[in-house]
């Protein structure tokens, strides 16, 4: 099935883009911020959610102010209303900034306090495995959240019990809400750290859907798989690699420059 999708490379490139413009236009809309990191992991969003994940199988969004690009996902596969997308950040909305676990198909747990998605996953993952549950576990994460000691924690719970039907992605942009990463708490090689607590690690181009695809259809039997995504904050746009696009909100300008710059990635 995966490799039927792969082949038809043409429509998911139109598909990306065409959710890559979706989001630029909802997030300007709503004068809302997080718009590099939503562009960090857009890309791996949609490859799980149209070309990896089954119906029985969970996505928890760890870096849950990246929000919006799960909700384009959703709403790309027909999930949400495109009239729900309008309501983004707004009062009453189905969807705010951060993701509620009430109300949006699929989603299990309100997420955006950092550091708790690999947690919640590992717990997911450990029922379906005593249940015999063919139940796969998908979390995305943050760099900068494995900072956060939880995260630590869950990793060896997840090693200790052969969670191989978990996998955590790691949205690895160098960037964090106020500067770079290396800058912020120093760590090199995250990915080196994971395998020496015992994980399966992988490290691709996470703007490269064919090598995202790739990882998440492979693992290791009887460990839980990581899958470190090179990615760019606010990548081919003009705030590419800026970390004000981590809070600020778009001006026009911006916003009419950024789908100019996405158009241009279709011809
Ligand atoms: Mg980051």
């Amino acid at each position: 099935m995966v490799v039927e999708k792969l082949s038809n490379e043409a429509p998911f490139e139109e598909l990306m883009n065409s959710a890559r413009l979706r989001l630029l236009q909802m997030h300007y809309e709503a004068k809302v911020g997080h718009i590099g990191g939503n562009i960090s992991c857009l890309d791996a969003i949609m490859v799980l959610h149209h070309l990896i994940m089954s119906p029985e199988d969970r996505f928890i969004l760890s870096k849950g102010h990246s929000a919006g690009a799960l909700y384009i996902a959703l709403w790309s596969l027909g999930k949400i209303e495109e009239s729900d997308l309008k309501t983004f950040c707004k009062d009453d909305t189905l969807l705010p900034g951060h993701p509620s676990g009430s109300g949006i198909p699929g989603l299990m747990f309100s997420t955006g306090s950092l550091g708790h998605g690999p947690s919640l996953s590992a717990g997911l993952a450990l029922a379906a495995k005593r249940v015999g549950s063919k139940r796969h576990i998908y979390c995305l994460c943050s760099d900068g959240e494995w900072q956060e000691g939880s995260c630590w924690e869950a990793l060896i719970f997840a090693v200790h019990h052969r969670l191989d039907n978990l996998t955590i992605l790691v949205d690895q942009n160098g960037l964090q809400g106020f500067g770079r990463t290396q800058d912020i708490v120093s760590y090199s090689d995250v990915g080196g750290r994971m395998a020496a607590f015992g994980a399966n690690i992988q490290k691709v181009n996470g703007h490269d859907y064919r090598a995202v695809s790739g990882a998440l259809m492979s693992g290791t039997v009887g460990r839980p798989n990581v899958v470190i995504l090179d990615t760019v904050k606010g990548k081919d746009l003009h705030f590419e690699g800026d970390v004000s696009s981590h809070y600020l909100p778009l001006t026009e300008e911006q916003y009419l420059a950024g789908r100019r710059a996405i158009e241009g990635l279709g011809e």
